[in-house]
C-alpha cells in the first residue's frame, strides 16, 4: 500500500512539476487545522512529509495562521506552539491579520505551493483553482495527496496547446528567416534535385531498352525468319558431288526435252 501511495504522490508532483513550475523543495503551506489533526495523530508532520514525497520540502505557515490559531486558544495552544517552529513566511498582512484560509488563497496566487489543510471549505476552494496541490490526513490519520483537479487537468491541457501552437509559429518564424538569409536555399535546392535525377533515369533506360529491343526485332519478323531457317536447311543438306552433278544434269535434259 505504501509503495503505490508513494507512486501516486510522485505522479502527481510530476504533474504539477511539468505543468505549472513546481521544483524542489516543494513548498508546504500549513494551516492550524492540518496541525492539529497531525498534533492529535501524534504524527511528526515534517518526517512524515518527506518519507512521503520522498524529496526536499519546506513546512512554511504565515503571521495569519498563527494569529488565528492563538485567537482560538483553549485546547489548541500546544498546536499554536508547533506551528511556530515552522518556516513563517512574510505573508503582507502582519499589521492586520486575516482568516488564514484567505490568507493562504491570497499566497497560492503569488507562488506555488502544496496547501495542507483539513478545512474542508478550503479544500473546495484550492480543487477550483488550477495549479494547487492539495493535501490532509485522510481519516485524520493517512498523509495523501489529493489527484489533480478537473480544473488542474483542463489549465495544463490548454497549456500544452499553447505551447504547440507557439511552437509551429516559431518553427515558421524561423524558417522564413532562414529563407531570407539565404540558409534555406540547400534545403530547398535538394528535393529539385532529387526530382531531376527521379525523372529522366527511369523513363530513359525503359526507352532505350524497348528501342534497342525494336532494333534487334525486325530481323525476327515473319519474312526473314523464313529466310533464316532456309539458310539452315540449306547448310544441314550436304549432298555428294555426283549426286549433285545428275541432279543437274536431269534439270538440263528437261529443259532440253
Ligand atoms: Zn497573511
Amino acid at each position: 500500500m505504501k509503495v503505490t501511495k508513494h507512486k501516486k504522490a510522485r505522479k502527481y508532483m510530476s504533474f504539477y512539476m511539468n505543468n505549472f513550475g513546481f521544483r524542489e523543495p516543494l513548498l508546504v503551506l500549513i494551516d492550524g487545522t492540518f496541525c492539529h489533526a497531525a498534533y492529535k495523530a501524534r504524527l511528526q508532520i515534517e518526517e512524515q512529509l518527506k518519507r512521503y514525497f520522498q524529496c526536499e520540502l519546506k513546512l512554511i505557515v504565515t503571521a495569519c495562521i498563527i494569529t488565528e490559531t492563538e485567537n482560538i486558544g483553549g485546547p489548541l495552544v500546544a498546536v499554536c506552539q508547533l506551528l511556530k517552529k515552522f518556516l513563517v513566511h512574510k505573508c503582507g498582512h502582519e499589521k492586520h491579520p486575516i482568516p488564514g484560509s484567505a490568507c493562504i488563497r491570497a499566497l497560492t496566487k503569488t507562488c506555488n505551493y502544496i496547501v495542507a489543510t483539513q478545512d474542508r471549505d478550503l479544500q473546495d476552494k484550492i480543487r477550483s483553482q488550477a495549479g494547487i496541490p492539495l493535501f490532509y490526513l485522510h481519516n485524520n490519520l493517512v498523509p495523501t495527496l489529493v489527484q489533480p483537479s478537473e480544473a488542474s487537468v483542463k489549465a495544463a491541457a490548454s497549456k500544452t496547446q499553447a505551447k504547440v501552437q507557439v511552437r509551429e509559429v516559431d518553427e515558421k518564424t524561423l524558417s522564413n528567416l532562414k529563407k531570407k538569409q539565404g540558409l534555406l536555399v540547400d534545403t530547398d535546392q535538394k528535393p529539385k534535385r532529387r526530382k531531376k535525377m527521379k525523372n529522366p533515369n527511369p523513363l530513359s533506360c525503359k526507352k532505350s531498352k524497348k528501342q534497342k529491343s525494336q532494333n534487334r526485332n525486325p530481323p525476327f519478323s515473319d519474312g526473314v525468319k523464313d529466310k533464316v531457317i532456309e539458310k539452315k536447311k540449306r547448310k544441314r543438306v550436304k549432298l555428294p558431288k555426283h549426286v549433285i552433278e545428275h541432279l543437274k544434269s536431269n534439270k538440263t535434259s528437261e529443259l532440253i526435252s
